[in-house]
């Protein structure tokens, strides 16, 4: 059997890639190679980015009605149709079926908050702001922008952008992660469907080359990225200094605050779902669970239980847990639980050691529980991304507030307990963009924004929500007076308003 070739897509059209570079995409929990994708050169940046810029004037001068319309038939295309983006996320990232289709279900969300751009373009008006003068505030699109994923959400990430920029009348470029292309293509013949001009939405596959392509094309007005730091911080300082506007979504590493008044079940069943869910390959991942006062060993011990009886296998079977999305991911979190244990950390669950439901030679490791851990050590100081629990014990409330505002990442937190005051000083006083009371993962909802703090995010703008509206459209005022002869005159006085 003939291994496929994914390609761009680019103007309502495959564009087969001619660059003669390809990278491999595995199916983690086989290890075996699915695919090979092509990956841009600058003409194929230049090619695609060309029909993104031919498709705006039109798009943008597309009435709000009919834009609506394609958005609806979108959105009720992938709701049927969500379990097949599922599989497609679980053959390329691994996740388990469930969580495949919780993330489209989540992107989907944005679909239908992008549904009311009509309501969110309204702008406002003055009228009789001066005598017979009125002034109008509207947005526009900025152009074609490009969105740039990570691998880890592979249609609800890009998601959290795209509707919106499509809603408000621009074009898109979307660059999905090389690892797991396929939810991108499917995304686009998706649109299609729904009525979408061509050109509208494309995609182009690529690395570096491409980013950098994308990053430094005068016709590109906006970029959106997300992945990890380093790389948010150069696409942000990239980008900017070619006179884009850039919102970079970087790296993480979320602390879960356990009070001793906290529910212990609750806390313990959470700290399990949100350091291991999708294997810890979430942003929003629990990865420091820190335990304040004497009921460390008790919390501990609930973990602990919990995590044994994890399953862990082949994300279309029976299981929690898939593996890890590439054999270098896997050996990654190997290295960094050898590093754990030679730094003093207690092992108390050790992922090396599961035995994974799956066939053939996937990416797997097991769930990992270490206790005892220290500020110092590179379990506590990197994020691991990958499933891998670091219990860090304090003595005080206090010491676990300035733990957290001391670390370099603010994306998410969370804090367990019964005792309301201490929860609102928590929402307060933390340095941390989201924040969940009771609740481990706190992915903001569709209509809010997303995005966190510090080397979490690079640019002044969140995800979606009204930040999002505002990032792909561009304020404009217009002061209009009708002729009227009494107003006529030379006056080369600054305006005022009389
Ligand atoms: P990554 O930074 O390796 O890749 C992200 C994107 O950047 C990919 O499209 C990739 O092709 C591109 N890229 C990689 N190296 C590049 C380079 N040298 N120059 C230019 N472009 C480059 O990230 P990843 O491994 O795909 O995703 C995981 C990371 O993303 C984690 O750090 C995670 O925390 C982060 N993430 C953050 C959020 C958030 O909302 N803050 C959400 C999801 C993931």
């Amino acid at each position: 059997m003939t291994t496929p070739t994914l390609n761009h897509w680019s103007g309502g059209a495959e564009l087969p890639g001619r660059a003669g570079r390809y990278s491999e995409v595995t199916d983690p929990a086989t290890g075996a190679v699915t695919a090979r994708l092509a990956l841009a050169e600058q003409s194929e940046v230049d090619a695609v980015v060309a029909a993104a810029t031919a498709a705006f004037p039109a798009w943008r001068d597309t009435s709000l009605a009919r834009r609506t319309q394609v958005l609806f038939r979108f959105r009720e295309l992938l709701n049927a149709r969500k379990d097949e983006l599922a599989a497609l996320i679980t053959a390329e990232h691994g996740k388990v079926l469930s969580d495949a289709a919780g993330e489209v279900t989540r992107g989907q969300e944005v679909v239908e908050f992008a549904c009311g751009i009509l309501h969110l373009l309204k702008g406002s008006a003055s009228v009789n702001a001066s005598t017979k003068v009125d002034v109008t505030s509207v947005r526009q699109p900025v152009g074609p922008v490009a969105i740039i994923g990570p691998f880890n959400f592979p249609a609800m990430v890009p998601m959290w952008f795209f509707p919106i920029a499509i809603a408000a009348g621009n074009t898109v470029v979307l660059k999905p992660s090389e690892k797991v292309p396929s939810a991108a293509l499917w995304l686009a013949r998706l649109w299609q469907e729904a009525g979408l001009p061509d050109g509208v939405f494309n995609v182009l596959n690529g690395d570096k080359v491409a980013v950098d392509g994308l990053l430094t094309h005068p016709d590109i007005k906006a970029v959106s990225f997300v992945g990890s730091t380093p790389i948010a911080r150069y696409v942000y300082e990239t980008g900017t200094a070619h006179g884009k506007r850039v919102q970079a979504l970087g790296g993480a590493k979320n602390h879960m605050v356990v009070l001793p008044d906290a529910d212990l079940d609750l806390a313990a069943d959470q700290a399990v779902n949100a350091g291991y869910g999708s294997a810890g390959e979430r942003c929003m991942a629990i990865s420091a669970l820190v335990a304040v006062g004497d009921i460390a060993d008790e919390l501990v011990a609930r973990i602990a239980d919990r995590t044994r009886a994890l399953r862990t296998g082949d994300g279309r079977r029976d299981c929690d847990m898939g593996p890890l999305v590439t054999a270098a991911a896997r050996d990654r979190v190997t290295g960094y639980i050898e590093a754990g244990q030679a730094a003093g950390a207690e092992l108390v669950v050790d992922g090396r050691e599961t035995k994974p439901d799956a066939d053939g030679d996937g990416f797997f490791i097991g769930p990992t529980l270490f206790d005892h851990v220290t500020t110092d050590m590179s379990i506590y100081t990197d994020e691991i991304f990958g499933p891998v629990l670091s219990v860090v014990r304090v003595d005080t409330y206090d010491e676990a507030i300035a733990l957290i505002n001391a670390n370099p990442y603010g994306n998410g937190t969370a804090i367990f307990t019964n005792d309301g005051g201490a929860a609102r000083r928590f929402a307060d006083e933390i340095e941390v963009g989201m924040v969940g009371i009771n609740v481990p993962v706190p992915v903001p909802v569709a209509y809010h924004s997303f995005g966190g703090w510090k080397n979490s995010l690079f640019g002044d703008t969140h995800a979606h929500g009204v930040e999002g509206v505002h990032f792909f459209t561009r304020g404009k005022v217009i002061t209009t007076r009708w002729l009227d002869p009494s107003h006529g005159g030379i006056n080369l006085g600054f305006p005022q308003n009389t």
